[in-house]
């Protein structure tokens, strides 16, 4: 397993960036993930990291290696695609061989790591299966075993649950999961899905246009975004508009557009925020962290949507000049109407203030 390091790594396509100026440590044995939607860059950064394209400028570096303009096949990484790109009327063994056969090892050797890693993804008893016998996933976990076998030092993923249904999905995520950690391997996974991304990395970089937006663990990027895209982004959240209307210690209170005052804490803001008074700010509430009933930030308001989802019961409450989405849990005695009337409260420390 290496490190990857990408130093001011631009990729244009005549006008168009596909990135900009990308600034990124990848540690040894980390499950990295990038994550944004459509257009952002996430397929071009991996595809210079296997060397499908050429930065037009800066660096690529496998631990302190340049691969900056190194061929694919020199870099020793293993890759999956969303379309798995196996070959459907071979077997699975000899799906998984196919890497080891254009490097040359041994008959005996290839038989030793196709047995092992076959036993590793849970298919042992698959080995002579067309890959046109299997269900998705365990085409899926084919195509894993045969970039794995090979044994790289950086394994790529390229959205490769996109083809699995969402049950499948999910099951699919936690085996990728435990493989990737019994083996240690560095592991870099795009995706737009942040469902996927915050359950299976160690840290996330989300994508804007090019651009890093935030990189951090899954906890840092759901409950200290830098901005408003990356809390809308990550997770569903409730944004409030208003103003800083005073300080008091560690304190600050917030004048809502509608004249509410809400009060959360100075050190549960973005970075960017300067916590000065008449400051613009945006609120950002959980919807699960909204609570019935009257404590701290007491707000009334009126039902407009009601849905039960069988974890939860979502309401969203018009406040006149914002409404709220608030996602109960466990709360099934009393499922509220449309037009009922409602109070909640939100406990100081679950504000979130970004800036503009
Ligand atoms: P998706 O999730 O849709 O695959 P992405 O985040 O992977 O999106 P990229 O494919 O990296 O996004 O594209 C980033 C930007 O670069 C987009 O504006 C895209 O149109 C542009 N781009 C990517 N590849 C090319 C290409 N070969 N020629 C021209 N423009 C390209």
């Amino acid at each position: 397993m290496r490190s990857v390091r990408i130093e001011n790594v631009s990729k244009q396509f005549g006008q168009v960036y596909g990135v900009k100026d990308l600034n990124l440590e990848i540690k040894a044995g980390e499950f990295f993930t990038f994550l944004g939607p459509s257009g952002c860059g996430k397929t071009t950064t991996l595809r210079m990291l296997a060397g499908f394209y050429y930065p037009t400028k800066g660096k690529i570096l496998f631990d302190d290696r340049d691969v900056t303009r190194l061929q694919p096949n020199k870099r020793n990484i293993g890759m999956v695609f969303q379309n798995y790109a196996l070959f459907p009327h071979m077997t699975v063994d000899e799906n998984i061989a196919f890497g080891l056969q254009v490097r040359k090892f041994s008959k005996a050797e290839i038989q030793h790591r196709v047995d092992r890693i076959r036993g590793q993804v849970h298919l042992a008893a698959y080995g002579n299966r067309k890959i046109n016998e299997l269900s998705g996933g365990q085409q899926q976990r084919v195509a894993l075993a045969r970039a794995l076998v090979i044994e790289p030092d950086i394994l790529l993923l390229d959205e490769p649950l996109s083809n699995l249904d969402a049950k499948l999905r999910e099951e699919t995520r936690i085996e990728i999961k435990r493989i990737q950690s019994e083996l240690g391997v560095t592991t870099i996974y795009v995706t737009h899905d942040q469902m996927e991304a915050m359950s299976m990395s160690d840290r996330i970089m989300v994508m804007e246009d090019g651009n890093i937006k935030q990189v951090g663990t899954p906890q840092e990027i759901y409950h200290q975004p830098k901005d408003r895209f990356v809390a809308n982004f990550i997770g569903e959240t409730n944004l409030i508009e208003g103003s800083i209307q005073a300080i008091k210690g560690e304190n600050v209170q917030v004048r809502t557009v509608n004249g509410h005052i809400l009060t959360g804490r100075k050190q549960q803001s973005s970075p960017s925020l300067t916590h000065m008074i008449g400051d613009k700010v945006f609120i950002s509430i959980r919807p699960e962290s909204i609570q019935l009933g009257t404590g701290e930030n007491t707000l009334s308001g009126k039902i407009t949507f009601v849905e039960f989802t069988g974890i939860s019961v979502n309401y969203i409450v018009d406040f006149t000049a914002f409404s709220l989405k608030v996602m109960l849990i466990n709360s099934y005695d009393q499922i509220k109407k449309i037009g009922e009337d409602i109070t909640i409260h939100m406990a100081q420390d679950s504000l979130y203030f970004l800036g503009e």
